[in-house]
């Protein structure tokens, strides 16, 4: 049983190595214990948002291919198979349960304007609102190429903050980030990160695991993007029995990595602006004193007076990188003018900011 929780929202990203079986195979019965715990946390009253991959490796079983495919092709074709059975699982392991999940399926351009995004949000609401599980996956068959996400730890990053989550829990095969090697019996797990303090760079494995495209890097920036916007991000290992349960219950009891999350109010609009990089049709550069004053305490928008360059073409409301003098990025935003108009204020006084407070998200 799990003590009694009000009013929290958790997105739960499960990675394909959770849940396919050493031979590659999908692990029904892990599918079958997460499913259980989901079902109990939602009776405690924790709202889950479930972000699910295993697709492609669920279809790679189902089929022998003719001829030998294409990298894009065979993530197309073995998707397309394999959400149908991915999904069709779950529908059955909830069903059991009474509880009813649905299917969003979700590309990389879906989030590409503020449109779209709380399209994407008015249906997750809505699914939760009815007591519905929301089971997230990329479209792999038709996302290729520059429209996909890095990985699903990219999207569950997205959904968190797009889903005002207070809580990201990552799942991989590994009981979380390690201060070395993982097979070697010297390493131990971080067990909390504080991502003003803490610079761990050096202790992340490069290496990628065998049944997603994710890897500890992309975790590792994922998660320290979304605990700077507030929201506490835990990986853990989905592969140990009651992970979920013992996560809220007793989490002294097992072994996981916890990013501290940073105690700032970021508002929704913010939020999908800094998810929003990969939008980025452009880049404004900024003299010292600007950057100094983004960098600081108060809100403050970005002027003409303290821009030195403009980098690309854009229209007006499109994202835009902003840098400073030395090309370090120190944030992203929503511009008010196209390229050819910013060019032309640059160094101007008494115009409508360039990038208003609002439409700001200052990485720091
Ligand atoms: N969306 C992919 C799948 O379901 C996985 C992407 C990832 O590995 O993160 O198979």
């Amino acid at each position: 049983m799990v003590t009694k929780k009000k009013n929290i929202r958790i997105v739960v990203k499960i990675g394909s190595n959770v849940l396919t079986r050493k031979d590659g195979t999908l692990d029904v019965t892990r599918m079958s214990a997460l499913v259980d715990q989901i079902v109990e946390l939602k009776k405690s009253g924790v709202e889950v948002v479930l972000v699910s991959s295993g697709a492609v490796a669920a279809g790679k079983s189902e089929i022998k291919t003719q001829s030998k495919l294409d990298i894009i092709s065979s993530r197309q074709l073995y998707s397309a198979i394999g959400q149908v059975k991915l999904i069709n699982h779950y529908y059955t392991l909830f069903h059991q349960h009474k509880s009813v999940c649905g299917q969003i399926l979700a590309t990389k351009e879906d989030f590409s304007t503020r449109r779209h995004y709380l399209n994407q949000r008015n249906c997750m609401e809505v699914m939760l609102d009815n007591n519905v599980t929301p089971i997230i996956n990329e479209n792999d068959a038709i996302s290729v190429n520059e429209l996909m996400f890095t990985d699903n730890d990219e999207l569950s990053g997205l959904v968190a903050a797009m889903m005002n989550s207070q809580q990201l829990i990552i799942l991989s095969n590994i009981n979380g980030i390690y201060n070395g090697n993982p097979s070697s019996p010297e390493s131990e797990v971080i067990k909390e990160i504080d991502t003003h303090k803490d610079c761990i760079d050096d202790y992340i494995q490069t290496s990628k695991s065998s049944a997603g495209r994710g890897g500890m890097q992309t975790k590792y920036n994922i998660a320290r993007k979304v605990a700077e916007e507030g929201i506490e991000v835990i990986i853990a290992n989905g592969k140990k029995e009651n992970i979920l349960i013992d996560l809220i219950n007793s989490p002294q009891s097992i072994e996981f990595t916890r990013f501290i999350p940073v105690n700032k109010k970021v508002s929704s609009v913010k939020k999908w602006i800094a998810h929003s990089e990969g939008f980025a049709k452009g880049e404004i550069y900024i003299n010292k004193c600007a950057s100094e004053a983004l960098l600081g305490d108060k809100a403050i928008s970005l002027l003409p007076i303290g821009i030195t360059k403009v980098v690309g073409d854009f229209e007006e409301d499109d994202i835009v990188r902003i840098m400073s003098e030395d090309g370090t990025q120190l944030g992203i935003g929503k511009s008010s003018y196209n390229s050819e108009k910013t060019i032309q204020l640059i160094g101007k006084k008494k115009v409508k900011p360039v990038i208003h407070y609002d439409y700001l998200y200052i990485e720091k």
